[in-house]
């Protein structure tokens, strides 16, 4: 599409652009009816351990469940709602959304497993650790089940308030995990002031793997950067043994990927913990959404 020019202070837009902004405008009011109608649901990708092969957690990943188009994958609306300011209020259903997963999860008997909520840069207020206690309180819930997946954009803007912020939510013991890491433009001297439990290597980086010098170079440096600093290391976007292979041989600790599970809808999920032994302890069938 055409770029809008600016001539003395006036904006022209082309008609391309302006049916840009009209299906932005479009997207955005079909996604504040979805927030009420229950048209977002969440999958869930399961995390696993190099050490033991054991799962760890899972993320919850969104998904817009249109009544025409069908299954929108976030790609297609959280920029846009990220833009809009919109992100808030999706942010605050999924992580109502999780957290009640969570608590029927609970009840039929499933061990505390971390389910990470990807956080959007907007959405990281000083109201936000408030609200994640209001919510796990709320659902009767241990902090082990809650991680939050922070991404470098988040840590762009007013890094003394970035941090109060991790340190209150790091507090309760939910954890914190830096997402596609090594995409963005934070500083290394910053990791070791955030209270930061997880670098997740970035799937660009994963899918070079091992045809790519160069990924492999930045992968296995993320992972010795994180074990030198204390911190946990996760993969995302594992497709391949040969991916896993020069991971844990890297000293990974743990991965995410389709090499193992994609994303699965929640009674899917729950299923397969059961039936391909994911959990340790007893009886965890089904939870509602
Ligand atoms: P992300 O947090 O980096 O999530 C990883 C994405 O990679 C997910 O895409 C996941 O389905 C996909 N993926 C995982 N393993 C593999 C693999 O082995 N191969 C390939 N090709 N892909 C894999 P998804 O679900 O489409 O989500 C895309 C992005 O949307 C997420 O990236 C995240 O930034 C954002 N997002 C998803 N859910 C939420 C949410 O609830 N809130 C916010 N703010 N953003 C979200
Ligand atoms: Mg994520
Ligand atoms: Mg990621
Ligand atoms: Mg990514």
């Amino acid at each position: 599409a055409k770029q809008g020019a600016e001539v003395d202070g006036v904006a022209f837009y082309s008609s391309d652009m302006n049916q840009g902004m009209h299906e932005r405008m479009r997207i955005e009011s079909g996604l504040r009816q979805a927030l009420g109608s229950g048209q977002l649901l969440l999958h869930y990708q399961p995390k696993f351990s190099m050490e033991d092969g054991g799962i760890i957690g899972a993320e919850a990943l969104v998904r817009w469940l249109h009544p025409e188009r069908g299954m929108i994958p976030p790609g297609d609306f959280i920029p846009l709602a990220e833009a809009t300011g919109l992100v808030v209020q999706v942010g605050e259903w999924v992580l109502e959304a999780v957290c009640a997963q969570a608590q029927a999860w609970k009840r039929a008997g499933m061990r505390p497993i971390r389910l990470a909520v990807n956080v959007s840069a907007r959405e990281f207020t000083p109201t936000l650790p408030d609200r994640v206690h209001e919510t796990l309180q709320r659902h009767g819930l241990e902090p082990e089940w809650l991680e939050l997946e922070i991404t470098e954009s988040t840590l762009m803007h007013n890094i003394d308030r970035v941090i109060a912020i991790m340190d209150r939510i790091s507090a309760l013991g939910v954890t914190l995990s830096l997402d596609d890491f090594g995409t963005g433009y934070s500083s290394l001297s910053y990791l070791k002031r955030f209270p930061i439990d997880t670098l997740k290597i970035d799937r660009s980086f994963t899918t070079g793997i091992p045809a790519d010098a160069n990924d492999c170079a930045i992968a296995s440096s993320i992972i010795s950067i994180s074990r030198q600093l204390s911190l946990r290391v996760i993969a995302e976007g594992v497709e391949t043994a040969e991916q896993l292979e020069f991971l844990r041989c890297s000293g990974c600790n743990e991965v995410q990927g389709f090499l193992y599970s994609r994303p699965l809808p929640p009674a899917e999920f729950s299923r397969s913990l059961l039936e391909l032994g994911w959990v340790v302890s007893a009886a965890c069938s089904g939870g509602g959404e």
